[in-house]
């Protein structure tokens, strides 16, 4: 008999098909109040389950008592309870490495244009407001030359700072768990307290994992230590920063502005001050979405789970210890 998947969000057709030869498929291309409970009835059946922002939680994984694989469409899983997923030895897989690039691209997209006010000064043009000579108080920053501190130095914090390095000759500081002595050899690199980071850093460039540890890392204390003209870079998770205390420190002038993917609640409302201020970029948690990226991610995706499904190694499993457990 075939095994049962779930599937939710909207998944392209050929990955679709993969699965259908395989597997029998539920599909929700999108998930609400309206078919929550067609979801959870899918669940009870499910033994793999397969998209991106999923939702559970213990009350749902109490109705799957069935489920053994669950398949992340994104690297981050800070939405999934991992330690309640291993203690009931289901395996959970992410896609890591396929977004890392592109991820870094949309970090050094924010990186040039809070610096260089492009969004600001494009609204200008645009708007019909480009009347004469662009003088001072319209002028932006370079980036060239200028200091890069990463706060997470693994694979999306290693690719924004080759970057930095290699491409705008930065001075790279870097804040992270462990050492990380090839990157220090490749480009100069130099591990540095947060204190240390943050007072000396011209852009802070945040891509640590939203954990326990690093719920609201950067907060009022970390604004006071930042430079008045250095800009913020949010690319991980929008909870690793008390935005309440952003908010704040942008208004008190205590930062030059902030380029922002995450958002503690998202979509971030409407009426947020972060989207009255000028100095303030503000992205739909686009990190990874591009037509080749989200494409890799999907067919990374699908592979883990059928791998997993047949009893195999996945290519990326979170909770290896499930695997050891069998
Ligand atoms: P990664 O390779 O695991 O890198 C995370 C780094 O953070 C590691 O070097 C880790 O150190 C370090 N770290 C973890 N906790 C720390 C702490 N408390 N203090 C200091 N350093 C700490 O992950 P990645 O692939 O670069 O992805 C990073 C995050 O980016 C993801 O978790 C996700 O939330 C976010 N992301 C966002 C988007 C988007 O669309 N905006 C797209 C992709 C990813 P060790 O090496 O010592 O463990």
């Amino acid at each position: 008999m075939k095994q049962r998947v779930v599937v939710v969000r909207r998944m392209d057709e050929d990955h679709l098909a993969r699965l259908r030869q395989l597997f029998h498929v539920n599909y929700f291309d999108t998930l609400g109040r309206d078919n929550q409970q067609d979801y959870i009835r899918a669940m009870r059946s499910a033994h793999g389950l397969i998209g991106g922002k999923l939702v559970i939680n213990r009350e749902i994984l109490d109705e799957a008592p069935h489920l053994k694989v669950i398949s992340t469409i994104s690297v981050g899983y800070d939405n999934l309870p991992l330690d309640e997923l291993t203690r009931r030895g289901i395996l959970l897989c992410n896609t890591p490495d396929v977004l890392t690039e592109t991820t870094a691209d949309t970090g050094f997209a924010l990186i040039m244009s809070t610096a260089r006010r492009v969004v600001e000064l494009a609204d200008l043009v645009k708007l019909g407001n480009w009347v004469g000579h662009i003088d001072k108080p319209l002028y932006g920053r370079d980036v060239h030359g200028k200091v890069l501190g990463i706060i997470g130095m693994g694979r999306i914090g290693a690719a924004v700072a080759r970057r930095g390095a290699l491409g705008f000759g930065m001075r790279v500081l870097y804040s992270n768990s462990s050492p990380k002595p090839a990157l220090e050899k490749e480009l100069g690199a130099l591990r540095c307290d947060m204190d240390e980071l943050l007072a000396q850093s011209d852009f802070v460039c945040i891509t640590v994992p939203l954990t326990a540890e690093t719920h609201h890392m950067i907060g009022a204390a970390a604004f006071l230590k930042m430079k008045p003209s250095s800009i913020l870079i949010n690319i991980a998770r929008g909870k690793v920063v008390d935005e309440a205390a952003l908010i704040a420190a942008l208004n008190e002038g205590q930062l030059g502005g902030a380029g922002l993917d995450v958002f503690e609640e998202e979509p971030v409302s409407a009426e947020s001050p972060l989207l009255q201020m000028p100095n303030v970029v503000a992205l739909p948690h686009i990190g990874s979405a591009t037509h080749e990226t989200r494409a890799a991610m999907a067919k990374l995706a699908v592979e883990n789970l059928i791998l997993a499904l047949q009893g195999k190694s996945p290519r990326n499993a979170v909770n290896e210890q499930v695997l050891l457990a069998k």
